[in-house]
């Protein structure tokens, strides 16, 4: 993980479509605004979620990450503020589809994202990355820029099988383009505690993955899936909700936790 002096840059990932990693994302980059940490929330999905989720109107919006991917704009020229989450975005619209075809002709494909985030770095505390549902270039270019990745899972029955793709990836890209990436937690989403299933399934998460799991668990809750179309995060349009709590207590938890491990890579002697 990074030092205090950068921000630290997390992907939010998992190839399944409709795993809550949206809501991660936005909920996440508002509550460690809640608690006066500078955000930048990137929009690594042409679907543009995230960008709408965040009060911003992808269609209308200057440029995007699709300019920026291919080297026509800067972050610092693109970025849009978020008034509602108090964070700034990356926007992502349409056109972005189209990045995949160009950057497959580009050096360094896979590295776009990455030498245009080393820019603006240093004005954040946090980089979040909200990545689509494939394993696709554009997630390559988000795995390619981050420390860390931050797995939201619903715990179903077919869940830990697709967690194995997601892990294989991360380790690959960790062996052959980005030696700084590690997976450093999966979030039980969308969780029901009425459902036997799903306590089963989240203790057979807790068996196998340690503490790679994340203590919050986040409820499925309806607020948080009314506050996109107020362009409101979650922990905004509802504070009080059930959700909206699970998401802040989650950003203390991640708080916590890079505290620690940029305690713990201080205290280690330079190579
Ligand atoms: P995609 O793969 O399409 O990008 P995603 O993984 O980003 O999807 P989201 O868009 O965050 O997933 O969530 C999918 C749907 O589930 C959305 O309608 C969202 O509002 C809803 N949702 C997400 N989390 C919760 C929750 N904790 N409780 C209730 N609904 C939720
Ligand atoms: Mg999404």
């Amino acid at each position: 993980m990074n030092n205090s002096k950068s921000a630290h840059i997390f992907c939010v990932a998992n190839q399944k479509g409709g795993v809550g990693k949206t809501t991660t994302a936005i909920n996440l980059a508002a509550a460690l605004a809640m608690s006066r940490k500078k955000v930048l929330l990137i929009d690594l999905d042409p679907q543009g979620n995230a960008t709408m989720g965040s009060g911003i109107d992808k269609n209308t919006v200057d440029q995007n990450l699709y300019q920026v991917l291919i080297g026509e704009a800067s972050i610092a020229k693109a970025r849009v503020r978020s008034e509602a989450g108090k964070y700034d975005v990356l926007p992502a619209n349409r056109e972005l589809s189209g990045a995949e075809i160009d950057l497959i002709q580009m050096d360094q494909r896979e590295q776009q994202l990455k030498l245009a985030i080393d820019q603006i770095a240093h004005e954040y505390d946090f980089v979040l990355i909200d990545c689509p549902p494939t394993l696709s270039l554009l997630t390559l270019n988000g795995l390619a820029s981050a420390n860390g990745v931050i797995v939201p899972m619903q715990c179903e029955y077919f869940a830990l099988e697709g967690l194995s793709d997601l892990v294989n990836t991360i380790k690959r890209v960790h062996h052959n383009i980005n030696p700084q990436l590690q997976l450093i937690g999966l979030l039980r989403v969308m969780f029901d505690t009425r459902v036997t299933l799903q306590q089963q399934v989240s203790a057979q998460i807790e068996n196998h993955f340690g503490d790679k799991v994340y203590k919050t668990i986040i409820p499925r809750n309806v607020r948080l899936a009314e506050a996109p179309s107020h362009g409101l995060p979650g922990v905004i349009y509802d504070r009080n909700s059930r959700g909206a709590k699970a998401y802040v207590e989650f950003g203390n938890e991640l708080m916590k936790q890079v505290k620690k491990s940029t305690l713990l890579e201080q205290a280690r002697p330079p190579r």
